[in-house]
């Protein structure tokens, strides 16, 4: 008979309930047991769902994330945390979220405020994690209180459980030494952590813990290798079967070793490194079970059964028991029902499976495996007649959009002149003075905007009235600018929920679910679009808006689109083909949307790539392959217009160092990056290498409510101007307004058009 098991099960709740309770608390509008109830009735539920696995995992509940949870377990708390004497979970949403968010609550005035710890992205993934605080001092002392009692939880609900916990090097290599002190001499004082919390858990009777290691998906040097050896070698005596869990890619030249580890199982993502499955059989210790993830945990689309049992089946002859099978890595990744979906197309629902669909398509092969392909003959037909109709659907496969990606040339993506050129003759036009300023897009989504937008919806609005409610907001936002006397105008975005949502609910190939919620980070959800067919654009997206906002000023008038490389990054994107040719396909119909917006008048286009650098590769040597694609997509998108024209493009983040030749290839006149609270620090890269284009580099934190000095933002420019020549920049906040509000942003934008003018004043 062969195992099921699952990695992870998503957290949040069908409904987003923990998200509710969570905001419920933090506002002091419900106690904490009822936070707590929440949880237990959301694990509850969420075992329920996965009964018929032979082992679902035990710990990966989270009341934020699963890393803090760890630094909570190992004793892993920041100094400036440790002397908190109330309740322990306040305390870890201290962490979580900083003291601002609980400043009214219990312990407010004797505890002090604290600092948000850092959050960074889980690997590939759009997940975020509160990153380990490390120093050489740090010591680990073990509190596994959560742990055991979702345990005793769990059985006491008869589920047979299987904790799951972060193992030692991938916890200490995605944390962060504050001290810059070396993270791997804290092993030592780790590892005996995690074998007393595996004793005890073997002295619960707990038989099988999956361990996860994605970070040997990664590039390791000898010294992280090493590390690996050290820990599973001390940790081979605990007392329970460890279950070495790997995901999200494949393991290359770790794979071998890894395998060879001294733990009972291993896990193989199947989905990834379905092409490591052979070796890994090669390499594994007759004892030992081998684990595959045979579905994605990843993406939204139905598994292919027959196919993915054409190659199982015979792993499955040689292995026997030894073989378990799960999904890929934790479904945190993906919705949880589908169930949920009323309004979704149906022939589309049918191509789909979130985290309960993926556990049945689980159940399905176990039982092919174990009792032939004929005893779910049922299942089996419907799964292959779902994919059948994917594939051959004329809404997936359209004949033009093949035809116009085939014409694609190099030619396609060159402006007319270079940079130079253009440049003279934009100045020709724009008469901009030194240091123009300008802002990323967006401005305060107000109250009142997002009322309007959800009485459309609901119908209460008619389309005529929404239309204008927004023209308003829009000349509100145009009336605001030119009283602050910025250069370069926008509209303000307010017809816009969401950067990629408005874009995708325009272009045909895209579906929308109603509930297909994923966790981003504590309370935080997503719902990414799902990129299903081949990208059209039925008509332009922005035009109207765009030459509305310039018919009310002289000024120029900056269109605003989303570039296709973000929108790709940010949804849920095909398995039938590569995403470079979706990402083509986007770039496509947004390149017809940036030449209608030229003919409309609007000779200034800033195209935003805020996730460029997120789609990075988790292996370096695959970076070049990405970027590659990546640049082409811009480029396609961008350089139609003429030389008269000029192309901005936006990116939220400051991490230039290691892509900045792929950013400058990108060709766009202007670049505007977050950098204002680096302190400029992050233009070194800058320094480095020679931007040949125009830079803004952000000088408003706009994630503060804190409204920035004049002087303060005059001192940041004076910075980047030691590292690109004064003439090639401008004074720009570091990201859009959406989530401020007006009554900061226009004294600190007051402040950013002083500093530009005493910036003209003084700098020779
Ligand atoms: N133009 C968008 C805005 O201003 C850019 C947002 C982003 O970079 N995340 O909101
Ligand atoms: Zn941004």
């Amino acid at each position: 008979m062969i195992t099921t098991h699952n990695l992870g099960f998503p957290r949040i709740g069908a409904r987003r309930e923990l998200k509710f309770a969570l905001e419920s608390y933090w506002a002091g509008q419900s106690p904490l047991a009822a936070l707590q109830a929440q949880g237990a009735a959301l694990r509850a539920a969420h075992w329920q769902a996965q009964a018929g696995l032979d082992l679902a995992p035990v710990g990966d509940f989270s009341f934020y994330d699963h890393v803090l949870d760890t630094s909570f377990m190992l004793g892993n708390l920041p100094e400036r945390v440790q002397a908190f004497h109330g309740e322990a979970l306040d305390n870890y949403f201290r962490v979580a979220r900083g003291r601002s968010a609980q400043a009214a609550g219990a312990h407010a005035a004797c505890c002090g405020g604290v600092a948000a710890g850092e959050m960074t992205k889980w690997f590939d993934t759009n997940y975020h994690y509160i990153v380990p605080e490390l120093t050489a001092a740090t010591q680990f002392r073990l509190d596994a209180t959560r742990l055991l009692a979702e345990l005793a939880e769990a059985r006491a609900r008869g589920v047979r459980a299987k904790p799951v916990i972060l193992g030692p090097v991938t916890y200490l290599a995605i944390g962060k030494a504050k001290d810059g002190s070396d993270r791997l001499a804290l092993l030592s004082r780790l590892l005996p952590v995690y074998a007393e919390l595996l004793a005890l858990l073997a002295a619960q009777g707990v038989e099988w813990v999956q361990i996860d290691e994605p970070l040997l998906v990664t590039e390791l040097d000898a010294d992280w290798k090493h590390a690996f050896s050290i820990a599973y070698h001390a940790l081979k005596g605990s007392g329970v079967k460890l279950l070495l869990a790997t995901y999200f890619g494949q393991l290359r030249e770790n794979l071998e070793w890894a395998v060879k580890l001294p733990t009972a199982g291993f896990h193989l993502d199947a989905v990834t490194a379905r092409d490591e499955v052979q070796a890994a059989l090669n390499y594994l210790a007759g004892h030992k079970v081998l684990s595959l993830g045979v579905v994605s945990g990843r993406n939204i689309w139905k598994t292919d059964l027959a196919a993915v049992l054409d190659w199982l089946e015979p792993v499955a002859a040689r292995l026997g028991e030894r073989l378990w099978i799960a999904p890929s890595c934790s479904l945190l990744h993906v919705p949880v029902d589908l169930a949920g979906e009323s309004r979704l197309d149906a022939d589309i629902a049918a191509w789909l499976a979130f985290a309960v669909q993926k556990l049945d398509e689980l159940r399905v092969l176990a039982a092919a495996l174990d009792r032939g392909r004929d005893a779910v003959a049922a299942e089996l037909a419907a799964n292959a007649a779902a994919l059948d109709s994917r594939r051959h659907s004329p809404r997936v496969h359209k004949p033009a959009v093949q035809a116009a990606l085939a014409r694609i040339d190099a030619a396609l993506g060159q402006r007319q002149s270079p940079y130079a050129e253009r440049a003279r003759r934009q100045a020709a036009w724009l008469k901009l003075p030194r240091f123009p300023t300008t802002t990323i897009g967006s401005f305060p989504q107000t109250a009142e905007i997002r009322q309007a937008r959800s009485r459309f919806r609901a119908g209460e609005l008619s389309a005529d009235d929404y239309t204008a409610a927004m023209r308003d907001e829009i000349a509100r936002s145009v009336r605001e600018q030119e009283a602050l006397g910025l250069d370069v105008l926008v509209h303000g975005e307010a017809e816009r929920n969401d950067m990629v949502e408005y874009f995708g609910e325009q272009l045909d190939g895209y579906a929308f679910s109603q509930a297909g919620w994923v966790q981003s980070y504590g309370s935080r959800c997503v719902k990414p679009p799902i990129l299903f067919g081949d990208i059209t654009r039925p008509r332009a997206m922005t035009v109207e808006w765009a030459r509305h906002a310039q018919s009310l000023t002289e000024r120029p008038m900056k269109g605003m689109l989303t570039g296709p490389v973000t929108i790709l990054n940010w949804s849920f994107v095909r398995d039938d083909q590569p995403r470079a040719v979706s990402c083509r396909q986007l770039a496509l119909a947004i390149r017809e949307e940036v030449l209608d917006l030229e003919r409309a008048g609007l000779r200034v286009i800033q195209i935003d790539e805020a996730a460029l650098r997120e789609g990075l590769p988790l292996r370096r040597a695959q970076w070049k392959g990405y970027l590659d694609w990546a640049v082409e997509a811009f480029r396609i998108t961008a350089n139609g217009v003429g030389d008269d024209t000029q192309i901005h493009t936006h990116m939220c983040y400051s991490e230039f160092n290691d892509i900045i030749a792929a950013i400058a290839d990108m060709d766009a006149d202007v670049i505007t990056i977050e950098t204002s609270r680096s302190d400029m620090e992050l233009l070194d890269a800058f320094e480095h290498f020679r931007y040949p284009n125009e830079i803004g580099p952000g000088v408003y934190d706009i994630h503060s409510p804190n409204i920035p000095t004049e002087a303060h933002m005059v001192a940041l420019m004076r910075k980047a101007a030691e590292r690109v020549p004064a003439e090639r920049l401008w004074v720009n906040p570091d990201c859009g307004l959406k989530t401020r509000q007006w009554s900061e942003v226009i004294p600190a934008l007051a402040n950013m058009v002083a500093a530009a003018r005493t910036l003209r004043a003084t700098l020779p």
